[in-house]
């Protein structure tokens, strides 16, 4: 039993150790990236379930790696949310989604009712520099504060439930609203939900997906979408790929979609032409 130990203790520390290298360069890659310029941003439509117009988009970051081509932000967000790297990608994140869109309003590409959602990570979420950030990029910008949302999980707000109730006080006092996105998936109990000044609620995918084949999930998105009407929240469901999915947030009320069937992320460039399509229709 002894040996066995040793074996296992051995075969583990060999696995850690890999991984630690991975993360180590991964760590040094993500230096550089952010150096030479190689991280972009898509923009995600969402859009009314009601008439259909575009009602703003998500920001989305994408990584183009020299060799190893594009990496997906769920490779390297986590790392770089280790690592600390997360707060000068995130800053670069929100002030260029916040330049980008801003343009787009003041040349009546968007109406000045749209709003750009910029994901924010727990580490940013909590630095204490998030509120000056916010206000220097909305002057940089120029874009309305009621323009930005911020995304944040569940989870970013339960690590410490009162500092999460002020800062996101904070937030909307300068005019910002607040999404909470993967709604359903992490712990936060409905007790909190109610004490958080939440604008938007994201029904994650993993509950639209199934739809129309399981009906707890059916159950579930529909009693959320209730709910967080009740709390006077929107609803926005994420990862909307069928009509049948359409169908059914629709007959259940949901204000939002976001997803394939509508639209993929898309470049800026791309946007606009999605915006011009979308006015004619
Ligand atoms: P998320 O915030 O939940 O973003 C939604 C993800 O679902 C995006 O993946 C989007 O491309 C994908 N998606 C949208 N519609 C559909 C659909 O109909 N079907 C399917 N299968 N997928 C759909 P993406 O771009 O790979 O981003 C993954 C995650 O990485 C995001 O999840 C978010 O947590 C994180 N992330 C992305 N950009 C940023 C960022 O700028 N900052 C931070 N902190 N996190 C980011
Ligand atoms: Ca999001
Ligand atoms: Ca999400
Ligand atoms: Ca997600």
């Amino acid at each position: 039993a002894k040996e066995l130990g040793r074996n296992n203790f051995q075969f583990f520390s060999e696995d850690m150790n890999q991984s630690i290298l991975e993360h180590l360069s991964l760590e040094k890659e993500i230096n550089e990236a952010i150096n030479r310029e190689q991280f972009s941003l898509v923009f995600q439509p969402k859009i009314s379930l009601f008439d259909y117009s575009v009602t703003g988009v998500e920001t989305l970051i994408r990584w183009q790696h020299p060799d190893k081509g594009m990496i997906t932000p769920d490779r390297f967000i986590p790392v770089a949310e280790e690592t600390g790297q997360i707060i000068e990608i995130g800053s670069w994140v929100l002030e260029q989604s916040c330049r980008q869109i801003s343009s787009l309003i003041r040349s009546n590409v968007l109406p000045n009712t749209a709003k750009v959602a910029v994901n924010l990570s727990a580490r940013q979420f909590t630095d204490p520099s998030l509120l000056a950030r916010i206000n220097s990029v909305i002057e940089i910008s120029q874009i309305p504060p009621h323009c930005l949302e911020l995304e944040i999980t569940e989870s970013t707000l339960m690590e410490d439930v009162e500092s999460a109730i002020q800062i996101m006080q904070e937030i909307k006092k300068i005019g910002v609203s607040i999404a909470i996105d993967d709604f359903g998936t992490g712990y936060s109990s409905l007790a909190y939900i109610k004490r958080f000044p939440i604008d938007v609620l994201k029904v994650d995918r993993s509950f639209v997906m199934d739809i129309p084949d399981d009906k707890n999930d059916m159950a579930i998105t529909a009693a959320v979408i209730a709910m967080a009407h009740k709390l006077s929240m929107t609803v926005v469901a994420e990862g909307v790929e069928t009509q049948e999915q359409l169908h059914f947030l629709r007959q259940n009320n949901c204000d939002e979609g976001q997803g394939y069937l509508f639209s993929r992320p898309l470049s800026l460039g791309q946007l606009h032409q999605f915006l011009n399509e979308n006015e004619r229709m």
